[in-house]
């Protein structure tokens, strides 16, 4: 049989997804599985302290089930379906390749540490049922065969890597969405609640009211934000003077959490901003936010680069001029909103009740937890990793790094002065109030 599996990841899409693109000009039986991995409900713990969270808490969790939901219904949309299974995606890709009769397997290719292994896993389980596995890259704006640098010889400076892309690379276009899929004979599996998972059910919490969105997972709400924020209230043409606010839903995209699962594809969302620039406007702002995607897709290279040092604690600089302190009382007064300094509290609050945070506010708390508590920048970017709706490994780990002065930042020693950002971003302390006393 000439069938072929599309093991998903962070793909949760139909558009622009070069694996399945590719499964269908070979075969017209193409499945999709995907399978939820135990190992990330996994209690996290700071040598033998219990910190009590996860390493993907339940605000993630939860709009990862959600984008499993409407990919699942997507497909069913088509004809086909989504194949789920929750255990050690190693042993269950096999499994299911082998009961399908495929002949390969075919994956986006993932970057980070932990997701790679798994590859190599499931790859090598694979090889022993003479099943082939190919990956695709596929979820940043350049492709990497088009950098014009061996990865060895990416700049370290943002700016340098930038004006030389801009210069000499060309973004690829969208693949096409197909049109029709087929039904696997196959037990469809059912999607677990978060109590399956492993979360107490006394202990479940929802996202606050007071959110930025009401995030809902999915390719479809993914699309459907970017209609609302480029087309129905047209703030695209004013995000880069918008971009650093603090409060509600019109100051940036918001795109993070779609991204992160790769609900949506930042080549889409490209060229929704050409399509934008020839209806409507094109100017910096229009450019600004190819130019925030293209952070992006740095740190993302930057990963693939350096490996797992952005997880260090001498991140990729390998030295470090902080002596940071393991103090855990600390730490949990940072993570619960209780340090005494409102503009970090109250960000701090709205990352534990809503999973999101701005990017100022981001800035902002962890070189606080930094630069002022000399708390162990690993335990902040730990707890981001369990909390943000849109964490993503290579973003998280390389803005931390950032920050903590071991990555990236080509400036000795910033520092965010915290009541002079607050009096610049929140002059007139609405948000403090919002998330302090409202
Ligand atoms: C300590 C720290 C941790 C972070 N962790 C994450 C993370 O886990 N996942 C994540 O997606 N972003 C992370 N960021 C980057 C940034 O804060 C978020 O991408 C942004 O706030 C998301 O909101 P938005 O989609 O409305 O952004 P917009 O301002 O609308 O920007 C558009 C897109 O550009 C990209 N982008 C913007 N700023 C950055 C940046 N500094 N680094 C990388 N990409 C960027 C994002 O994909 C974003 O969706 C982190 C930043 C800091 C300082």
């Amino acid at each position: 049989m000439n069938n072929i599996l599309i093991w998903l990841r962070n793909d949760l899409r139909l558009h622009d997804h070069e694996p399945i693109f590719r499964a269908f000009q070979k075969t017209e039986n193409v499945f999709l599985c995907y399978c939820i991995d135990e190992q990330l409900f996994e209690e996290i713990s700071f040598g033998q302290k219990e910190t009590g969270f996860k390493k993907m808490g339940e605000f993630r969790t939860q709009f990862l089930l959600e984008s499993l939901l409407n990919l699942r219904q997507n497909l069913q949309k088509l004809g086909g379906n989504l194949i789920i299974r929750v255990g050690n995606p190693a042993e269950i890709i096999s499994q299911i390749a082998q009961k399908l009769e495929c002949k390969a397997v075919y994956a986006h290719q993932e970057i980070t540490y932990e997701e790679t292994q798994m590859e190599e896993k499931v790859e090598k389980n694979l090889w022993q049922h003479n099943i082939s596995f190919h990956t695709f890259w596929g979820n940043t704006l350049y492709h990497i065969d088009d950098l014009p640098f061996p990865m060895r010889a990416l700049p370290d400076v943002f700016t340098q890597f930038r004006k030389n892309i801009e210069n000499y690379v060309k973004i690829r276009p969208t693949f096409p969405t197909p049109t029709k899929f087929p039904l696997a004979e196959i037990e469809e599996g059912i999607l677990p609640t978060l109590e399956e998972l492993g979360f107490e059910k006394e202990n479940i919490k929802k996202i606050s009211k007071k959110s930025v969105l009401a995030f809902e997972g999915g390719e479809t709400a993914g699309k459907k934000r970017l209609e609302e924020y480029f087309w129905e209230k047209d703030l695209l043409k004013i995000y880069k003077e918008t971009r650093n606010g603090l409060l509600g839903a019109d100051y940036s995209s918001k795109f993070s959490v779609w991204l992160a699962l790769g609900c949506i594809s930042p080549r889409y969302i490209y060229e929704e901003v050409l399509r934008y620039e020839k209806q409507r406007t094109k100017n910096e702002s229009t450019y600004w936010l190819i130019f925030e995607l293209i952070w992006r897709d740095y740190f993302k290279f930057v990963a693939k680069k350096y490996g797992n040092s952005i997880f260090k604690t001498k991140g990729i600089k390998n030295t470090s001029n902080l002596s940071l302190k393991k103090d855990f009382v600390l730490f949990e007064k940072w993570k619960n909103g209780n340090t005494g300094v409102d503009f970090v509290d109250a960000n701090m609050r709205e990352l534990a009740e809503t999973g999101f945070m701005s990017n100022r506010g981001r800035q902002n708390v962890a070189s606080f937890l930094v630069k002022d508590l000399f708390v162990h920048w690993v335990w902040g970017a730990m707890y981001f990793e369990s909390q943000l709706l849109d964490y993503d490994a290579c973003s998280n780990w390389g803005n931390w790094t950032y920050i903590a002065g071991v990555g990236n930042d080509p400036r000795e020693n910033r520092y965010f002065s915290i009541p002079k950002q607050a009096s610049m971003y929140d002059p007139k302390g609405e948000y403090v109030r919002f998330w302090i006393n409202g």
